[in-house]
């Protein structure tokens, strides 16, 4: 992967990104993300955020080395504190991450998404965590996509301002991603499901503690909410 070729998953986060869009990527590490979306024409302005030393100057060297310094900036930033208002930024990115500590950036800071339209995010695990910080703080998902790449299952969840209800199995499986339901999305779930199984065959013959009896519910109640879509 390089700022001229993204990963397929990197690659899907940037298909949602509108076209002259000024976009914060938040986590950028390498900055590959922005790099490319400058490269494509998609974006003339990027900020790229990153709360580490060392990915915060890898990134610095590849806005270097790709001759990005007027369109891009690096800085050195804890989630969305790297977005000033006087900036503009209309969409922000977020990728691989845990789906928790997304929603936690996005709601550390909520006055800094003043003029946000548009977040683009790939939770690499709990998708969850992301669609309950959209229905409880007035973000719709407008779109989703689940995809495999290295053995891997991503999901990219894509939000614009709106109000959205969803239920306890669209909060788990994504409201877009069951109603498709996909190969991809199928091949996830049934490895869930295995898995949710073995747990519970394991955890069955031991001592019937409290924190297991509410482990065993809490896997039954996924189970039955998954079959109920598969
Ligand atoms: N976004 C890139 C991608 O998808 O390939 C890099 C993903 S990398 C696994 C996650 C990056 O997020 C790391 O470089 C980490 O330092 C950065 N990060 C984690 N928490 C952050 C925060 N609160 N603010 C900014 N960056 C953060």
């Amino acid at each position: 992967m390089n700022a001229q070729k993204l990963s397929k998953r990197l690659e899907t986060v940037a298909d949602f990104v509108p076209q002259n869009a000024v976009v914060a990527d938040i986590g950028s590490d390498h900055a590959y993300l922005p790099c490319y979306l400058v490269h494509q024409g998609i974006v003339e302005k990027a900020i790229a955020g990153e709360v580490v030393n060392g990915p915060y100057q890898s990134a610095c060297n590849e806005v270097k080395h790709e001759q990005l310094q007027n369109n891009i900036e690096v800085r050195l930033a804890d989630g969305m504190e790297a977005v000033e208002p006087e900036d503009g930024v209309t969409a922000v990115t977020i990728a691989g991450m845990g789906g928790p500590l997304i929603a936690t950036i996005l709601n550390k800071d909520l006055a800094r998404l003043q003029t946000v339209q548009r977040l683009i995010l790939q939770p690499n695990i709990h998708a969850y965590a992301i669609r309950l910080w959209a229905q409880t703080n007035g973000w719709a998902i407008i779109a989703e996509e689940i995809l495999c790449e290295d053995e891997k299952i991503y999901e990219v969840l894509v939000l614009e301002r709106g109000q959205q209800k969803l239920s306890e199995t669209e909060l788990l499986l994504g409201p877009h991603l069951m109603a498709e339901k996909n190969e991809v999305f199928v091949n996830k779930w049934q490895g869930e499901i295995k898995q949710w199984e073995h747990i519970l065959a394991s955890i069955e013959k031991i001592e019937q503690t409290d924190a297991i009896i509410e482990k065993r519910k809490e896997l039954n109640g996924k189970l039955a909410l998954v079959r109920s879509v598969m």
